[in-house]
């Protein structure tokens, strides 16, 4: 070997790194569904992350009510004989909070990684804070109208909107992980691998990181 050549980590010099780490991609989705279970909604728990062009975390939220508002006195029924009654009048989305919890001055031409599609007001939300990019995982609601003009208005606007295929079906946080030497470390993802040939749909998917 020559002077001040690394060792060739191919040819057992040195220990390799893990290949079974958490990529970027994964990482954002998963802090957007950690997120969500912080959401008080008895029914649905959405989160969001949003991240800047050199892929660091700007923003993060969960489905909540008002800063301020009791979210004891208000309600969280979906249905109920006057709209007054049901949650819809007062509950913040997940996009909604990601944006305002924003810690860099604005967050133009970032990505957003959120559970589920926006919504038309969430979508308005997104095109004037300037994101250029939508991911979301499930899109269950995509007959409703309100879909129908969200993916209008973000089309016009010239927004970006994917969907997610995550790798695996579940992550799992192991807080003893971290008293055990040479395991997968704090995060390790199980459950099968998914992949668009196998069948699985998005909404399962999402079912299934939610539900775990
Ligand atoms: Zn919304």
């Amino acid at each position: 070997m020559e002077e001040n050549q690394l060792p060739d980590p191919l040819n057992g010099g040195a220990t390799r790194p893990r290949d079974d780490y958490l990529e970027s991609p994964d990482y954002f989705m998963a802090v957007a569904f950690l997120s969500a279970q912080r959401s008080k909604d008895p029914s649905s728990q959405v989160g969001a992350c949003i991240v800047n062009q050199e892929n660091k975390i700007v923003g993060i939220g969960y489905n909540c009510m008002p800063n301020g508002c009791d979210d004891n006195l208000l309600p969280w029924s979906r249905s109920a004989d006057d709209p007054l009654n049901t949650k819809y009048f007062y509950v913040c989305h997940a996009e909604l909070n990601a944006i305002m919890n924003k810690n860099s001055a604005d967050v133009k031409g970032c990505t957003m990684y959120v559970a589920l599609f926006p919504c038309n007001e969430c979508a308005k939300l997104i095109i004037q804070a300037g994101l250029k990019e939508v991911v979301y995982l499930s899109d269950k609601y995509h007959d409703k109208p309100e879909m129908f003009a969200s993916r209008t208005l973000l089309d016009m606007a010239g927004v970006k909107c994917r969907q997610f295929k995550p790798k695996s079906s579940e992550i799992v946080i192991d807080f003893n992980s971290i008293n055990h030497r040479g395991n997968a470390g704090l995060c390790h993802q199980r459950g099968e691998q998914l992949s668009q040939a196998d069948g699985e749909t998005p909404d399962s998917a999402a079912a299934s990181m939610n539900n775990s």
